[in-house]
């Protein structure tokens, strides 16, 4: 059945969403499956088991089998995401001849800027009323401003599609949707549907009426998930994975960076494949102590339990609730901890870029300071690793050859000026989950 694809003259669709939460993808998703049951698949990464990996890709291309046009419902709300879906269809598709398989884009925010009110306000008001009826983002009762926080951090994060620039300029067809009026999906639906028809000549699309169409919204948007993924471990609040400090201005700090390099006149040839490969980290933190630094020796344990007691357990009774369940986010401490560093020396190897840092105190939010060392024997930033397959850890490697052994072979370092402008006052620290 798979080898007789090439034989086919149909085109097989893979739809991208690009959204930020509540932007209405599943219910548009939904609707168009319901429209064309036989033609349009729909892949939820929400129903994933985690870690998803490229099981969202592998997954659409299972549907692509039987159908020639599958949805995959997923926020992608950053270039990397978008890079990543196109990466996975590369490596994981050996059935559909590449002339054959198009990329659609339903770009929910054409335009939106990341201060947009009207956004923030529909999607949040959406989400809040879709109280428990979602797989990860439970939004009923009083854990409100744990949901706030996720909607609001992805809205932060957006970065818009541009089809001047890779990975966007792949897709075949950019439809372009809308979602501040009350009844957007509806709206945004009808012009799938037309440009798929147009798009997708091939398939001999026929428009549903205005009654199909009514009738496959409706029953959209009383869509309850059956799949009820838990991420957490039972009973009260769990531990964070790591603490960190959170660099809010990563462009300025890749400014730095770049002017660093250019005052040298030398070639960082690891930086810039970073940069030419978007592999450029967005989110910049320096993880301060690991969990998993528990288990290296005593001392390390009873640093980690001294910063679990004062910097987090502090905040028990009060985090104990709006406890944050849902593993893979940053989640601001309730008490307002904050961080001074200071940038020390620029480190890359042939396989990532880092930044040497010092953390020059801790601070709680009256700015006492809390007295506890880094966990981290060489506290810095990954600015980016040249393939997924590298992990942000091996910074950690990088640093310990040059500051240990003094090793030199392959590596590049750069020292920042010791100023006041390298100098980051009054960071958040962040747990991560
Ligand atoms: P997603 O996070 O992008 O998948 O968003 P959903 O499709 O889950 O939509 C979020 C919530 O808004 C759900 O409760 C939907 O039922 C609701 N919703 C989606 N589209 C519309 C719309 O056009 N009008 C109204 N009133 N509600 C909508
Ligand atoms: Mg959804």
């Amino acid at each position: 059945r798979l080898l007789s694809f090439g034989d086919s003259q149909i085109c097989k669709y893979a739809v991208v969403t690009v959204a930020t939460i509540g932007c209405g993808k599943t219910t548009t998703s939904l609707a168009l499956a319901n429209l064309f049951p036989n033609i349009i698949g729909h892949i939820q990464n929400d129903n994933i088991r985690r870690p998803v990996g490229n099981k969202l890709v592998a997954g659409a291309l299972e549907i692509l089998i039987n159908r020639p046009i599958v949805i995959l419902d997923k926020n992608d709300h950053k270039f990397i995401e978008r890079k990543q879906i196109f990466d996975d269809f590369d490596q994981l598709n050996e059935v559909i001849p590449t002339s054959k398989l198009k990329f659609i884009c339903l770009n929910f925010l054409r335009n939106r800027p990341q201060e947009d009110k009207d956004l923030w306000n529909i999607t949040r008001e959406r989400i809040l009323e879709r109280g428990d009826n979602h797989q990860t983002i439970k939004a009923a009762g009083k854990g409100i401003t744990k949901a706030e926080k996720i909607i609001q951090g992805f809205i932060k994060r957006f970065q818009p599609v541009d089809p001047g620039r890779e990975p966007d300029s792949k897709f075949d067809l950019i439809i372009n949707l809308d979602v501040t009026s009350p009844d957007s999906s509806y709206a945004n639906v009808k012009t799938v549907v037309d440009n798929l028809i147009s798009f997708a000549s091939d398939l001999n699309l026929t428009r549903p009426t205005e009654e199909q169409f009514q009738e496959a919204f409706k029953s959209a948007l009383d869509y309850k998930p059956s799949v009820n993924k838990i991420v957490h471990s039972k009973g009260g609040p769990r531990a964070p994975a790591y603490f960190g400090i959170v660099i809010p201005n990563a462009e300025e700090l890749q400014n730095k960076v770049v002017k660093l390099i250019h005052s040298t006149g030398l070639d960082w040839k690891t930086y810039e494949t970073l940069k030419n490969t978007d592999r450029l980290l967005n989110d910049l933190h320096v993880t301060i102590i690991h969990y998993k630094s528990r288990k290296t020796n005593g001392e390390s344990r009873a640093l980690w339990n001294m910063y679990v007691k004062q910097v987090f357990f502090d905040d028990l009774t009060k985090i104990d609730e709006n406890s944050p369940k849902i593993k893979g986010c940053s989640i601001p401490l309730p008490s307002s901890p904050t961080a001074d560093i200071k940038l020390e020396k620029l480190c890359s190897n042939d396989k990532l870029v880092c930044i040497k840092v010092s953390v020059l105190g801790l601070y709680h939010a009256d700015g006492r300071e809390i007295h506890l060392t880094a966990g981290n024997k060489f506290p810095h930033v990954t600015l980016g690793t040249i393939s997924s397959e590298i992990k942000s850890v091996e910074s950690n490697n990088l640093l310990n050859d040059i500051c240990e052994f003094h090793a030199t072979n392959g590596i590049q370092c750069l020292d920042f000026e010791d100023s006041e402008e390298n100098t980051l006052k009054g960071l958040p620290i962040f747990a991560y989950y």
